[in-house]
């Protein structure tokens, strides 16, 4: 677990981070305020200043809220019986290069599977879309997150939502490998996701997909016909050639590699994709439900805003009753807009959510205001 910093201390019991340095100083210890301490030195630390201090990350700190209302996170997990497990579409996140391909790509797979378009609907991007492909015969969804980079993977890792499944590594075989695609390797195999790579723009000239595959052997990529394990999948997202073969990829990857099993029947838990304030409609959220099923009139809360689910739409602005695992829908009746990232849950009650929602909103504002008397603390240091 990482440990905390004196910053971190001095925030929380309102003093100069300078001071606390000192102290720790005349103990014998050397150390910055930005830098890393451990329990042990906090405790000599506390003793000294009379404080019991006890290292908590914001997640724990966040779940002692959440089991003051007997929301325990934890043990609906572990109590999942194997029976109540059912299969669930694989989450896919899609990174590469700048000008590689991504958007293309995922553009190409909403136009080309999802139901909209044989409708006659309007697809609108919602942050997240699911397609259904045929796998020998047996049809089967895979659900895309639609904001494509690795700021968003990023992003929503940092605030504790591990949405992504497979990812989908998309390298122009006109350019290979360049920053951001070691970047997207480095950000997938940290996070412990498998990829697949998506070797684009083969219909350009001078494409050279053989190139990039010998490249990419050299971060632990290596293609089936070099004896590896990775799909790779020759494509252009512009014509769309291949792209049914690079679906299937995906799915024989998830099968491969995860055991993707969720149990519906529960209280529903997920994770905002993407929200904002929409002037007819008010807070519009989307979010990936990962556990559990999602029903209208469920009183929910992620971060802190909270609410009852007033409706619930699919990317082809179709009503929803009820929203199973990896199943992504755009939520209407929160009263703010959650942060893409926040954890969604589903709360006993309206109240419970409201009252999650409110001591969320002081954490963070304290959190806020300890931030900006820490610099005048400093300046005022700095005039003496
Ligand atoms: P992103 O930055 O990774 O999202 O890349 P984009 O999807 O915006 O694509 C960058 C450019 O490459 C755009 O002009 C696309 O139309 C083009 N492009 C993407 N895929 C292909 C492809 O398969 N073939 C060709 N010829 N152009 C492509
Ligand atoms: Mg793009």
């Amino acid at each position: 677990r990482q440990g905390a910093t004196l910053s971190d201390l001095a925030e929380k019991i309102n003093v100069n981070p300078a001071a606390l340095v000192t102290v720790l100083f005349h103990l014998g210890e050397m150390a910055t305020a930005t830098q890393s301490l451990d329990e042990a030195t906090f405790e000599i630390l506390g003793q000294e200043i009379g404080w019991n201090i006890k290292i908590v990350s914001a997640e724990e700190e966040d779940r002692e809220l959440l089991q003051q209302f007997d929301i325990d996170l934890d043990s609906e997990q572990e109590d999942q019986d194997d029976k109540d497990l059912k299969p669930r579409p694989p989450v896919v996140t899609v990174m590469g290069h700048v000008d590689h391909g991504k958007t293309r790509l995922l553009d190409t797979i909403r136009k080309t599977n999802t139901s909209a378009h044989e409708a006659g609907g309007i697809t609108q991007r919602i942050g997240a879309y699911q397609v259904t492909v045929n796998l020998e015969g047996e049809p089967r969804k895979i659900t895309f997150l639609d904001t494509p980079g690795h700021e968003a993977f990023t992003a929503m890792r940092a605030r504790g939502a591990e949405l992504t499944d497979v990812a989908i590594l998309v390298v122009a075989a006109d350019d290979g490998v360049m920053p951001q695609t070691v970047e997207a390797i480095n950000h997938a195999k940290a996070a412990d996701v498998p990829i697949v790579v998506a070797v684009n723009k083969i219909d350009v000239e001078g494409a050279n997909p053989e190139k990039v595959r010998g490249q990419l052997t050299e971060f632990g990529l290596v293609s089936e016909e070099y004896g590896g394990d990775t799909m790779f999948v020759d494509i252009s997202a512009k014509l769309g050639t291949n792209v049914d073969k690079l679906l299937e990829a995906v799915l024989l990857t998830a099968d491969a590699d995860l055991d993707l099993r969720a149990n519906p029947n529960m209280d529903a838990r997920g994770a905002t994709v993407e929200a904002r304030l929409d002037k007819g409609r008010g807070a519009v959220a989307t979010v990936l439900v990962q556990q559990g099923t999602l029903h209208v009139g469920d009183a929910i809360v992620a971060g802190s805003a909270y609410g009852r689910v007033r409706a619930m739409l699919d990317e082809n602005g179709k009503q929803m009753k009820e929203a199973g695992p990896s199943t992504p829908v755009q939520v209407l009746g929160l009263t703010s807009v959650p942060t893409a990232g926040d954890v969604f849950i589903v709360a006993p009650e309206d109240r419970t959510a409201r009252q999650i929602a409110e001591k969320r909103e002081a954490t963070a504002r304290a959190a806020q205001q300890a931030k900006r008397r820490k610099v005048v603390s400093l300046e005022t240091l700095n005039e003496q």
